[in-house]
């Protein structure tokens, strides 16, 4: 009988390694899930071109058929596109083909604070200011735009570096003019303001409520309003409840709540980042900062003068007189032997502190 000559021969090793599928010829999707959201997976993608990592959003093209996918969808989009802050998840591209839209973003590899507190359980002042801070300084930054998030939480709160990255924009509204949103249940809802529920006409406000919902839920590890039942939890938001904080909470924290939690006048986020409790706290930072200056390491090659720059932490006093000062100080501790390196602390002249202040920070820079 014939044999076919490959039945006899033994199988060879294939020395060409199998075609990676490359979204766009550079991405490659990664089999680990960042993590899951309304309309599809995030995704870990190399790029090859530039040897990095980076988040994908897949979005399955099957949800374009309903009008309120399409528009949260477009949405984060335009909203992502639209917006650059340092605080905010940084849009890379996207793309499609035939059942998917690929959105590429900035991979923050810490996951959400979410994770982060289901780990740490709650969060000391000190610590929760750290984030919310950043935060805050997001919301501000939406807030000038006239652009309300509408879904502030920590599930969509990323980390990178320790640093805050908002994301997700499906529920986010343009509202230039002080207008108001239409009634209508957006968001989550155990960080939804009152007027939300109720369906009222709603605001900025929307934000700052849900950022004190966050807060509680950072310094108590669990959730002011819980319910497992909807209409419970709906009842828990609106009836005006005496607060339960943790004991040991500064007053000035406590008073913070207050106003973000307030059903009306709530305070902005100009007045958020304005409170007692901010300040108290950006000025607690700055004494740590100052230690922190020590000590400095001055290479070799580097000047010996070292270059302070004082400038503002806060968008609160950009268009003001402290925007930026800056001056050069001489090291005190010269260095005669160029190879030795200086491990004295430098001093930093006081009156380049502004102590009225505590906004500001001190940035040390060398020159080569
Ligand atoms: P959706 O808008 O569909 O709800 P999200 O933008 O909230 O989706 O993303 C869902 C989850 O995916 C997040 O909670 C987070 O765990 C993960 N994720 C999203 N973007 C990134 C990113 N850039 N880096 C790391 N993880 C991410």
């Amino acid at each position: 009988m014939y044999q076919y000559p490959f039945y006899t021969l033994s199988p060879q090793p294939s020395t060409v390694a199998p075609q990676k599928k490359l979204l766009k010829d550079q991405y490659e999707v990664l089999q680990i899930e960042l993590g899951s959201g309304t309309y599809g997976k995030v995704k870990l993608a190399l790029n090859h071109k530039i040897n990095k990592k980076f988040a994908i959003k897949i979005i399955s093209k099957s949800y374009m058929k309903q009008i309120f996918a399409t528009q949260h969808i477009l949405n984060e989009l335009n909203y992502l596109q639209g917006c650059k802050h340092k605080n905010i998840v940084e849009y890379i591209e996207h793309f499609e083909d035939r059942d998917n839209i690929y959105i590429v973003l900035e991979y923050c590899e810490q996951g959400t604070l979410d994770e982060l507190i289901k780990i740490k359980q709650k969060l000391t002042e000190e610590k929760a200011f750290h984030y919310f801070y950043q935060i805050a300084q997001a919301i501000l930054y939406l807030h000038e735009k006239d652009i309300i998030h509408r879904d502030i939480k920590a599930d969509n709160i990323l980390l990178q570096n320790n640093n805050v990255k908002v994301c997700d924009f499906n529920w986010s509204i343009f509202l230039p003019n002080g207008g108001k949103a239409k009634p209508c249940v957006c968001g989550t809802t155990e960080y939804m303001p009152p007027e939300v529920i109720t369906k009222q006409k709603h605001d900025k406000g929307v934000d700052i409520w849900s950022l004190g919902i966050l807060l509680y839920y950072m310094l108590h590890g669990e959730l002011l309003f819980r319910s497992k039942h909807k209409e419970e939890l709906y009842e828990k938001i609106c009836n005006k409840q005496q607060i339960k904080f943790n004991e040991k909470l500064s007053n000035e924290c406590i008073l913070l709540f207050q106003q973000m939690l307030a059903h009306q006048k709530r305070i902005n986020i100009q007045q958020v980042l304005n409170s007692d409790w901010v300040i108290k706290m950006l000025k607690c930072k700055q004494n740590q900062n100052q230690l922190e200056l020590t000590p400095i390491k001055c290479r070799s090659t580097a000047q010996e003068s070292t270059r302070v720059s004082i400038v503002s932490d806060s968008s609160r006093f950009s268009n003001s007189k402290f925007t930026a000062k800056s001056l050069y100080t001489e090291s005190p501790y010269k260095s005669k032997n160029q190879n030795q390196e200086i491990q004295h602390p430098m001093k930093v002249r006081s009156s380049a502190l502004d102590q009225n202040n505590p906004a500001f920070r001190v940035e040390k820079r060398y020159f080569y």
